[in-house]
């Protein structure tokens, strides 16, 4: 058997499409352009090239997008004060600070800083607890942009066995959270879970979200099972050949072991082009919500 390959690319497309439609819409009938304020402390390069993308695609969309951008070695209190404007500013409908910060700053008391209103990365203690007890919330973008992946591809998920391998706080936890509202059986798998490869081969949906490269392999995958591959790791590809500098060049490759994952499965996300678009995909459809809560608009579906 040979897996469909779930087009996350393709599928994101459509959800910036219909982000556009509502983002033309708010402007039209309401005068309500809305707008997306990105935080970004330091200079990871991953995290800038994250960072450039979510701005060109939020513009793309015809919304407003606000870019902070500050040293390395800026004050909390700074960083406090900005967040503290930003939720005063009727302009900004949500804000994104970008992660991981520097070691001298508390991730967790920042994201608590933000109007949990305005917290389209869903982090939020507030949002968090709202998502747990099956209120209305801002869910993070990631594990949102994998429950679309998975309706799309399975329609009702209800009964199935999911298993999510993984508990961050940014994307295993969430998503078991999401799995479970959509009545699945959820197992969380971790670093200390025993006989992970029995666990994960009685998955129907089976999520990875780990960040070791190609972990999973085919022989953890049930026949015809749902795979979501969330990891994104930086490898070396000496077939690629050297660089310039005499280093060898690098590829993306998942936390799935694609080829033998993709033998067995019935569906699988690929990397690149699987959940990383959904993700941004998400964050534009969750400040289009955002802003339409704003106002006691009714939100796009
Ligand atoms: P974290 O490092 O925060 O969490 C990793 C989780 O994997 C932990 O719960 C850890 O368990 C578990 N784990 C680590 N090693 C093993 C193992 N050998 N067996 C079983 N479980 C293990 O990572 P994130 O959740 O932030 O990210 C996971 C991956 O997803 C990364 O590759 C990241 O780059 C990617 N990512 C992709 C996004 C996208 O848009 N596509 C967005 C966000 C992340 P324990 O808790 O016991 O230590």
């Amino acid at each position: 058997m040979t897996a469909q390959i779930i087009d996350g690319k393709a599928f994101a497309e459509t959800v910036r499409e219909k982000v556009a439609a509502h983002v033309a819409r708010l402007k039209e009938v309401h005068n309500i352009t809305p707008g997306l304020a990105v935080v970004l402390v330091g200079e990871d390069p991953a995290s800038q090239v994250y960072v450039r993308n979510k701005g060109k695609q939020t513009v793309e969309c015809g919304m407003n997008s606000y870019e902070h951008k500050l040293s390395a070695d800026t004050s909390e209190a700074d960083l406090l004060a900005l967040i503290e404007q930003l939720n005063a500013d009727p302009a900004v409908h949500g804000i994104l600070v970008q992660l991981p910060l520097p070691d001298h700053l508390d991730s967790d008391l920042v994201i608590n800083s933000i109007d949990p209103a305005k917290d389209v990365d869903g982090f939020h203690i507030s949002n968090v607890g709202l998502l747990g007890t099956g209120q209305k919330s801002m869910v993070p973008c990631t594990p949102l942009g994998c429950l679309m992946m998975l309706r799309d591809q399975l329609g009702s998920l209800s009964g199935l066995n999911a298993v999510v391998v993984g508990r961050s706080n940014i994307v295993g936890k969430p998503m078991a959270q999401l799995l479970l509202r959509d009545s699945c059986t959820v197992t969380i798998a971790h670093s200390r879970t025993k006989d992970i490869e029995e666990v994960c081969r009685r998955a129907d949906i089976l999520v990875a979200a780990v960040g070791r490269p190609e972990m999973i392999k085919g022989s953890w995958v049930k026949p015809g099972a749902t795979v979501i591959d969330v990891g994104i790791n930086r490898v070396e590809a000496p077939e690629k050949g050297l660089r310039e500098d005499g280093t060898v060049k690098t590829k993306l490759v998942g936390d799935v072991e694609f080829d033998s994952a993709a033998a067995v499965a019935g569906a699988i996300t690929p990397v690149p082009g699987g959940v990383g678009p959904m993700t941004i995909a998400c964050l534009l459809a969750n400040t289009v919500t955002a802003a339409c809560r704003a106002h006691d608009l009714p939100e796009p579906d």
